[in-house]
């Protein structure tokens, strides 16, 4: 009875709590079910998604997406086989001060536990051994992402790798449900865990901002914002794989493709195109004014729509005023 109990808890957390890109829409919530002592897990209403993948341009040669943050994992996601949980890789466990306890169980095996996070592996994917071995690569990145964001994380999160056909759409590679302490990416078994590293880090950094800002603003955060901060966090890892050394030079290279240093839908060049060129604006409004102005205007979202937030208000400009001068700061 239990275990049906837990397989149906795990279902619904699965399948219908929505992803950190979502718009602000409040959730509407029903009746609430518990695991021992957790806080109640409640059912939500799915909530309209705003899409960030849109066809790529015949003009401009795109990399394969990085990530695409979309919905929740979808109901074949499921459930380990009893006593999957807790099996751990001998030596695989990282003892480092951290955070308490254990991040929120996943479907999987967990085959690591670092300061601060799980590690989860399922079927198909990279080896229970390769990710365990990245593990304590996953927790200086999170280090390295507290200290560019100031901020550190404040409760366990578990991190599982999945294969790609366990993924909303075949273009995601990550997601994280910050409301719930999880996040997961997606690779094939022989794909590039190099990546997969940077694509955790980035949903790692949805975590901070959750943290930080509270749920609240999260769900409401403008997506400009919302991706680029996140990216931007994901920081010199991410840039690497552009061989770009700052944020700046990666909007040249972009601008260089073909592509225009605009704000809006910069998504038609690729979710990564778009998550970048968004970044590099955060990386011209934090040099410009500093990183508090950044958090009061990441609070003022108001939903997920691009320009949601208060510019106007905490910059004394516009939205489009901020982005000539920002274009104007990538120069040539
Ligand atoms: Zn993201």
């Amino acid at each position: 009875m239990l275990r049906v109990l837990l397989r149906a808890c795990l279902l619904m957390i699965a399948t219908v709590f929505p992803c950190v890109i979502t718009t602000g829409t409040p959730p509407v919530a029903f009746a609430a079910t518990s695991v021992s002592s957790a806080p109640p897990l409640f059912l939500r209403a799915q909530p309209a998604v705003v899409t960030i993948r849109e066809p790529t341009t015949q003009a401009v040669q795109i990399q394969p997406a990085l990530l695409v943050d979309t919905v929740p994992l979808p109901i074949e996601a499921q459930i380990p086989p009893p006593g999957e949980m807790t099996a751990a890789l001998p030596g695989a466990m990282v003892p480092a001060p951290g955070i308490a306890g254990d991040g929120p169980p996943m479907p999987g095996t967990r085959v690591a536990q670092t300061g601060r996070i799980d590690v989860y592996v399922g079927l198909r994917t990279f080896t229970p051994e390769q990710v365990a071995a990245i593990t304590p690569r996953i927790e200086r990145l999170l280090r390295d992402n507290e200290e560019r964001f100031g901020f550190m994380l404040q409760s366990r999160v578990s991190l599982a790798f999945y294969r790609p056909s366990l993924a909303p759409s075949k273009d995601t590679r990550g997601i994280a449900y910050t409301e719930e302490g999880r996040a997961a990416v997606f690779y094939r078994p022989h794909e590039d865990i190099e990546r997969a590293l940077v694509v955790a880090s980035h949903e790692l950094a949805h975590h901070l901002q959750a943290q930080r800002y509270g749920e609240d603003i999260q769900k409401r955060a403008d997506i400009i914002l919302l991706e680029g901060l996140a990216t931007w966090i994901t920081g010199p890892p991410w840039l690497a794989m552009n061989g770009a050394e700052s944020w700046k030079a990666r909007a040249r290279q972009i601008r260089d493709m073909g592509v225009p240093l605009r704000l809006l839908q910069p998504q038609r060049y690729g979710s990564d195109i778009a998550y970048e060129l968004w970044a590099s604006f955060v990386d011209f409004l934090i040099e410009r004014d500093g990183m508090e102005k950044l958090h009061l205007l990441y609070a003022s979202g108001r939903s997920r729509e691009p320009g949601s937030s208060d510019y106007e208000g905490v910059y004394g400009a516009s939205l489009d005023e901020l982005a000539d001068e920002w274009r104007a700061w990538v120069g040539n």
